[in-house]
């Protein structure tokens, strides 16, 4: 037995096979073949694999990425039926005698450079579904991994790091849990196991070697340990504790259903943090009391485009609904950072945190911000909507903001498309600048809500991806309790509400110092919920 040390970042026990993330570009070899039949043959069958692979994911996708988007994956499948696909393939293997995968890569990238010279944007950018299409061959053709949902059994997942994209298409019945090299306690991969409920370790370094591919392993997720072939003795300690942690969970069951009030008497509410249509169904089902932070951001990652205006709405839509008129606070898109997404082409900064990200790029882009703005308001009328701006750092900032979803109604208006005219407005404060000047905004706000993940980088200088200079963070620094505090009673004098829904929310040892600032809310990863309503009447 092998034992290793991580961080924890999400609790719970899982045990294992070991599988390896495979994403790495595959070199593609001209090999020389005798028998062209049978690698035609080879082809037709890799192209069947396909084929059913992306029927599997068009219909796991659905919820996640909507319907016309999950349609893509019908499309790449469609693709692999088309002769205009398939016979030059064929062509190079009988005539260069050549091996599949070798003409499937030639033969697709020319006619991914045929899609990609033509004048008409939509027809260039299918050039990416051909260049896709013929790399899930490649791949099925070479016995590569497409990644994280093709493996059999459900596995526990180990990476260098997981990427946003990677978490946002994780297959979560596929994956016990999830382990990495590198990575950081408030970075989106953990944040994301919480929401899932998925036990995760970071931060192992070279130590997670390659070698353990396969292995049968048992994980920690509070303590940080991964026993690598554990020994009996070990299995039944864990065994035992995720047996203790059951039945902590059945205790907690008798404040299911429960308003959340303080030792005092004070109302406070805990509402979920979510990032996907699916993860509606964790917040119902962790008792969260509304959504008080949609990513909104995850619905345009691990796509090749932009999310349209329609699948927005069906994705907003489906959320307020399964929230059944409990509050759903949609926090507009906040890409950039650590949540890069090609097809927004965004230049190479060097300090991408600090650069064009979140509401600066809805600034600088208006017609894609008014776009998910109508699409939120469209949705508006299926439920109980709240729109939030993330990054905000000035008045100007959230007036322009709030100018631009003016425009988005007017629009929605002039068409005769029915929306809530007056659903709450609020931001987050997640920079020190924010946090000093809320007594401003706060006129104009009609909430706030703390991102404290952020708010602790900008105000320590703590670059929160990057996991060597962890030991600096002091997540409870006197600073950043300052600036929660001051947020708060600025809000509340201008009459508004204030919550938390960065991960410091769910930090159990401050509960009650939130308590006593009069927070009004914590939105949490869905498991903290009940944890935190016990705990909350305590305080
Ligand atoms: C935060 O910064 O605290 C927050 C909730 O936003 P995100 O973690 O998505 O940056
Ligand atoms: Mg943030």
């Amino acid at each position: 037995m092998i034992t290793l040390q991580g961080k924890g970042v999400s609790t719970g026990i899982a045990r294992g096979r070991l599988s390896f993330l495979k994403r790495q570009t595959l070199s593609v070899e001209k090999r020389s073949v005798d028998n062209v039949e049978q690698e035609v043959e080879r082809f037709n069958t890799a192209r069947q694999t396909a084929a059913a692979q992306l029927d599997t994911l068009s219909s796991t996708m659905l919820d996640k990425i909507g319907e016309k988007n999950a349609l893509l994956f019908e499309i790449h499948r469609m693709m692999l039926e088309d002769t205009d696909y398939c016979d030059p393939i064929i062509e190079i293997i009988r005539t260069e005698k050549v091996c599949a995968e070798y003409a499937v890569n030639t033969a697709g990238s020319r006619l991914a450079q045929d899609f990609a010279d033509m004048d008409d944007e939509y027809m260039k950018a299918r050039a990416i579904d051909v260049y896709d299409v013929s790399k899930r061959v490649v791949e099925i053709l070479s016995g590569e991994g497409q990644g994280l949902s093709q493996n059999d059994e459900p596995v526990i997942l180990a990476a260098d790091d997981f990427t946003p994209s990677e978490t946002a298409q994780l297959d979560r019945n596929k994956v016990l849990a999830l382990v990495s090299r590198h990575g950081a306690a408030n970075s989106h991969t953990a944040i994301f196991a919480r929401t899932m409920g998925i036990p995760a370790i970071i931060s192992f370094g070279a130590f997670l070697s390659g070698d353990f591919s396969g292995k049968q392993v048992i994980l920690d997720g509070e303590t940080g340990v991964l026993h690598i072939e554990p020994e009996p003795q070990v299995i039944w300690e864990l065994e035992k504790k995720e047996a203790q942690q059951r039945q902590e969970k059945e205790r907690l069951e008798k404040v299911r259903g429960k308003p959340t009030f303080t030792k005092s008497g004070r109302s406070m509410k805990l509402y979920a943090n979510i990032g996907s249509v699916s993860d509606a169904d964790t917040a119902v089902a962790g008792d969260a009391e509304g959504v008080g932070l949609f990513r909104s951001e995850f619905l345009y990652l691990g796509r090749n485009d932009y999310p349209d205006e329609n699948s927005q709405y069906d994705s907003y839509r489906k959320v307020l609904e399964k929230m059944g008129g409990r509050q759903v606070v949609i926090r507009t898109l906040d890409i950039g950072a650590d949540k890069q997404v090609a097809y927004f082409q965004l230049s190479k900064e060097e300090n991408p945190a600090m650069g064009m990200r979140a509401i600066r790029i809805c600034l600088t882009r208006p017609d894609l911000f008014k776009m998910q703005l109508r699409a939120i308001y469209r949705a508006s009328v299926h439920g109980n909507a709240a729109i939030m701006f993330p990054m905000i750092t000035s008045l100007n900032e959230l007036r322009r903001a709030k100018e631009l979803a003016k425009a988005a109604r007017e629009e929605l208006e002039a068409k005769g498309i029915p929306f809530k005219a007056d659903i709450p407005i609020g931001i987050m404060i997640e920079t020190p600048a924010s946090a000093v000047i809320s007594d401003l905004l706060a006129k104009e706000s009609d909430f706030f809500s703390i991102g404290t993940n952020d708010l602790t980088q900008y105000t320590l200088a703590i670059d929160r991806q990057n996991d060597a200079i962890a030991s600096f963070c002091d997540t409870h620094h006197e600073a950043i309790l300052r600036l929660i505090r001051l947020t708060c009673e600025n809000a509340h004098k201008a009459g508004i509400w204030c919550g938390i829904c960065g991960s410091l929310g769910a930090d159990v040892q401050l509960t009650k110092t939130f308590v006593d600032m009069e927070l009004d809310e914590l939105s949490v990863e869905p498991s903290y919920i009940l944890k935190l309503r016990a705990l909350i009447a305590e305080c």
